[in-house]
């Protein structure tokens, strides 16, 4: 088995932090839904309301397996491979006509964790892959995050933000030069994405604003931010506010 990049090493393993208290910990799914309406990620992750089972959620870790297959040379597997449901099918189709197809990754569901304002923060990251030629300097790295779903809603203030955390993920915790670094949403039924490259005082903005969320987290600050998503909402029946907005 080839030896892990140092810079990629997994994070999983760092031991707790002594403390008298136990560290809260968020995800950076839970901060991404902090970040678009408080209530919402209070609801889902402090009092995990249960929420309907989304068809997406499957749709995800199929994409996931065939970015796997893509990085383990199976490729033709995929293509070969007969696929029921019409609607995966589309995606599939979609997936294989799409560049990523043509490049291998360097490291699939990459882990990490991020410290920040005495909070721990845990991501995976979807897949890295080697910049291309010509899109940055040599030994670039570019982030992707695959998007089964639609694109956010435009007041979302939780867009763009994931990809945001991965950056600084890259520069925090693997070390990487912010001018080395793209990252990419790829919304994958659509077979078209949306490309960032970073420098320094970009992803110190992602931390500064990593840590305005976190104190607004420490501090209970849970009230609702209404938007175009409430009608998306999995909470929306028991938000006045949320129906309010979604009319
Ligand atoms: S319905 Fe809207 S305001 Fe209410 S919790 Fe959901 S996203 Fe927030």
């Amino acid at each position: 088995m080839p030896e892990q990049p140092a810079q990629l090493r997994l994070l999983d393993d760092l031991p707790e932090l002594a403390t008298e208290r136990p560290l809260p910990r968020l995800a950076v799914t839970g901060l991404v839904g902090y970040a678009r309406c408080p209530r919402q990620c209070y609801w889902d992750v402090v009092e995990r309301r249960p929420r309907p089972l989304r068809p997406s959620a499957r749709i995800g870790s199929l994409v996931h397996g065939w970015i796997e297959r893509e990085a383990a040379g199976q490729g033709s597997l995929l293509e070969e491979s007969v696929e029921p449901d019409p609607w995966v099918a589309e995606l599939k189709a979609a997936f294989l006509a799409s560049p990523w197809v043509r490049r291998r990754p360097r490291a699939v569901e990459r882990p990490f964790v991020l410290w920040a304002g005495g909070t721990t923060v845990r991501g995976r990251v979807d897949a890295v892959y080697d910049l291309e030629e010509g899109c940055g300097p040599a030994g670039g790295l570019e982030i992707v995050d695959f998007k089964t779903g639609r694109r956010p809603a435009a007041d979302d203030g939780g867009a763009g933000f994931q990809l945001d955390l991965y950056a600084l993920a890259a520069v925090d915790c693997w070390g990487r030069e912010p001018g080395a670094l793209r990252t990419t949403e790829w919304y994958v039924r659509e077979g078209a994405g949306l490309s960032r490259d970073w420098d320094g005082a970009a992803v110190d903005a992602v931390r500064e604003r990593l840590a305005g969320l976190l104190d607004a987290v420490a501090a209970g600050r849970f009230g609702p931010v209404p938007g175009s998503y409430c009608a998306r909402c999995a909470h929306v029946s028991a938000c006045p506010e949320g129906q309010a907005s979604a009319g």
